[in-house]
């Protein structure tokens, strides 16, 4: 916590606001809306997977539609897909961000639309704080309009070409949950291009209540609405959002100095004009077998890393989903390791780590 955050909270007590609406609510969303500018419109709701989940709502996802999704992500981007009965086709990853790889996306829309199946939405990830070739993307988007979900959970405080990543689609989604670089403990963000679509944002996510003295519903609603105790902690938190950017990208540049003389260790640059939160500090290593040797070298003492996202196309849930993959994410997911990154971690800690690194046999 940044320090401001149970003053917001104490407020939220006094003024007997503990709901899902109130001032912190309103406070929140206007923070997050002026770091991003002051163009778009915030919904904050109960978390970054409710927020995806609701952008598919607005765009009329249903029953058989299909959804590319990139493969290379946390699950939480692409179960709202299935919430809606629609099914996700998954797209690879290219090699300078990690993320959603323009040429697999269009090799795959025109592969959909010959066979009669326009896909309905792409959901593209700045992964691990790293923006996605968004203008790449867009372009592609646009050219067979499809609308665009930006799941920024991870890239909160990231940039591209200037602009902050959230703002760079139809719709962004952040997250809140306590992993993330800014917390609320669980929470997130709806971010759309005009107030009629935050407005029919918060009303789905408030039980679609219609305008009557009773309750009257004429569309399914949702509880996805975010506390005002919780909205609290995020206007303390946003206090502090350029502070951890800046903790974070200092871990990757330690890392990144101090593990450079390895020739089997190599990191992910910033393409130009490309700014990441370095939420998390990933290595790519020159195999599976030196990954897990550099893995249990440190789980020996008690410092925990972990292997990069497995695939969607991967996972058990997703076996029976369509995919087209050349093998990115494959090797990224056997190869790579996400070392600690914690904003807290000070010199000290990060030498440790280094030094540990250092140990492992092979290296
Ligand atoms: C954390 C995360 C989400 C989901 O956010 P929650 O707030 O935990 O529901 C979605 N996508 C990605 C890439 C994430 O890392």
């Amino acid at each position: 916590m940044g320090g401001s955050e149970q003053k917001f909270v104490n407020e939220a007590f006094a003024t007997n606001w503990i709901a899902p609406l109130g001032p912190n609510v309103d406070g929140f969303e206007n923070d997050i809306k002026h770091y991003l500018g002051g163009n778009d419109h915030v919904a904050v709701l109960s978390s970054g997977t409710a927020s995806i989940h609701l952008a598919l709502q607005l765009l009329n996802v249903s029953h058989g539609d299909e959804v590319l999704c990139q493969s290379f992500t946390f699950s939480a981007s692409a179960n709202p897909i299935l919430y809606q009965g629609a099914k996700p086709i998954f797209i690879d990853s290219e090699s300078d961000t990690w993320n959603m790889s323009p040429e697999l996306l269009e090799i795959a829309i025109k592969d959909r639309i010959e066979k009669h199946k326009k896909p309905k939405a792409i959901i593209a990830v700045h992964l691990y704080g790293m923006p996605y070739k968004a203008n790449e993307i867009n372009a592609i988007a646009k050219k067979y309009e499809i609308p665009v979900i930006e799941d920024s959970a991870e890239a909160f405080g990231s940039s591209y070409f200037n602009q902050p990543c959230g703002t760079l689609s139809d719709f962004g989604i952040l997250s809140f949950n306590g992993n993330k670089i800014i917390t609320t403990s669980g929470g997130g963000a709806l971010i759309t291009k005009s107030k009629n679509l935050k407005d029919k944002a918060v009303f789905l996510s408030t039980q679609s209540r219609d305008n009557a003295p009773h309750y009257e519903h004429s569309s399914v609603g949702f509880n996805y609405r975010m506390s005002n105790v919780l909205a609290g902690i995020g206007r303390g938190q946003m206090e502090v959002l350029d502070d951890r950017v800046a903790s974070r990208r200092q871990n990757f540049e330690f890392y990144k100095k101090n593990l450079s003389q390895y020739s089997q260790i190599s990191f992910l640059e910033e393409p130009k004009n490309f700014f990441s939160n370095r939420w998390l500090t990933c290595i790519e290593t020159s195999s599976y077998e030196l990954r897990e040797q550099i893995r249990l070298t440190l789980l020996e003492d008690n410092i925990e890393s972990r292997p990069l996202w497995k695939p969607m196309h991967m996972q058990p849930i997703f076996k029976d989903s369509m995919h087209y993959t050349d093998g990115t994410s494959e090797k990224l997911f056997d190869k790579g390791l996400c070392l600690p990154s914690g904003s807290n971690l000070n010199e000290n800690d990060l030498k440790r780590i280094v030094n540990i690194i250092s140990k492992t046999p092979n290296l």
